[in-house]
């Protein structure tokens, strides 16, 4: 039988390098697509001399040919962070709609099953709580975050709407804050912004009063729910994150205990349509994909404060 061909999106980006690995690791050939908007080649630098490894340079929101066949697709390419994504509105937004449609023509063209990252983010400020599939969401379309919100619900919208007219072979993951090596220190999220204020030795900023509360996966986990995901027959929208919930002061506060550092934590003005809680209920990935986290914080921080000391002392803070 010959070697099953992926092509990955955001490749050269935190999940989509991890990705990669995973799916070479599992012995397919993989297709890296990327235009290094929010990534960052040496994520994948590593995968290069590899001969089951391609990399094509390309925005997903222009037309995307790939020569040959392909069996899957997982469609990762988007801004990710809130400073990245209201820095570049429209490239998220086109990401989000144009890319997933040139992406799911593709996927229809090659008879590929397609994988779309979707996100917490579909739940909004959610009046509902822990979050689960069958939420419709809170989301201000106009706000600061909609850019990201809308086009993440666009996407699910249309990806059923392929799924149904066309009968492709969809997959909606549902993804909530997820953290571990690769992510980029100065990308704002709250983990690589507290690390990296330990380590530099700055005070750490939790916006608002900090009781607002987030779920943080490992990426390990979030892989393995992915391509559990991938290769169950379930089309319906899939949550993967760990139900290990905490509020952000006290995040911050773990991470003062786990760098030693002398830093206290200092109050800035929350920004606008900051969710206030956020939960994955797993009960579906625990029923239909039998997954479950298995890296808690205390683990999954270690590892990752590990990764960032090195990245800080190698000087390789890179946009
Ligand atoms: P990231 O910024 O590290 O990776 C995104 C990658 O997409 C980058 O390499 C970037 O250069 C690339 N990209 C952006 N626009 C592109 C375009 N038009 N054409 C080609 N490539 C493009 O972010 P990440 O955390 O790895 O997120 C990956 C995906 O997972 C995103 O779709 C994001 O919405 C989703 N997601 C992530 C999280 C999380 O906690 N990390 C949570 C929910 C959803
Ligand atoms: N946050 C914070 N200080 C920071 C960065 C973020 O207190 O320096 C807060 C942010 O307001 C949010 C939470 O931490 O309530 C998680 O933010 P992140 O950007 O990681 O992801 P989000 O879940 O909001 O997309």
């Amino acid at each position: 039988m010959s070697t099953k061909r992926v092509l990955i999106t955001g490749a050269a980006g935190f999940l989509g390098s991890h990705l990669c690995d995973r799916f070479l690791d599992e012995g397919y050939e993989v297709i890296g697509m990327d235009n290094l908007l929010t990534g960052r080649l040496k994520n994948i630098e590593h995968l290069f001399p590899l001969k089951d490894f391609q990399f094509y340079h390309h925005d997903v929101s222009k037309f995307v040919h790939v020569p040959g066949s392909l069996d899957y697709i997982l469609h990762f390419a988007s801004p990710a962070s809130p400073i990245d994504y209201l820095k570049m509105p429209i490239q998220t937004m086109k990401v989000g709609s144009l890319g997933t449609h040139n992406l799911l023509g593709l996927a229809k063209a090659k008879n590929a099953r397609i994988l779309i990252a979707s996100t917490s983010e579909v739940y909004g400020d959610p009046t509902i709580h822990p979050q689960h599939e069958e939420y419709w969401g809170n989301v201000n379309p106009i706000g600061p975050r909609g850019v990201y919100d809308e086009a993440k619900r666009f996407q699910e919208a249309l990806t059923m709407a392929y799924h149904n007219f066309h009968g492709l072979e969809t997959r909606i993951v549902r993804i909530f804050n997820t953290y571990g090596p690769r992510m980029r220190l100065n990308d704002g999220r709250a983990l690589p912004t507290f690390l990296r204020q330990a380590i530099e030795g700055n005070d750490l900023t939790v916006f608002g009063d900090g009781s607002q509360t987030r779920s943080f996966c490992y990426v390990s986990d979030l892989v393995e729910g992915i391509y559990r995901l991938l290769m169950s027959d379930y089309h319906l929208p899939v949550n993967i994150g760990n139900p290990e919930e905490i509020t952000i002061r006290e995040f911050a506060e773990e991470i003062i205990a786990l760098t030693g550092c002398d830093q206290k934590v200092i109050y800035e003005p929350l920004p606008k349509d900051d969710p206030k809680k956020r939960q994955p209920d797993i009960t579906k990935a625990k029923n239909i994909l039998n997954w479950s986290p298995t890296i808690g914080r205390k683990e999954g921080l270690s590892t990752t404060y590990a990764y960032f000391k090195q990245e800080i002392e190698a000087g390789s803070l890179i946009h």
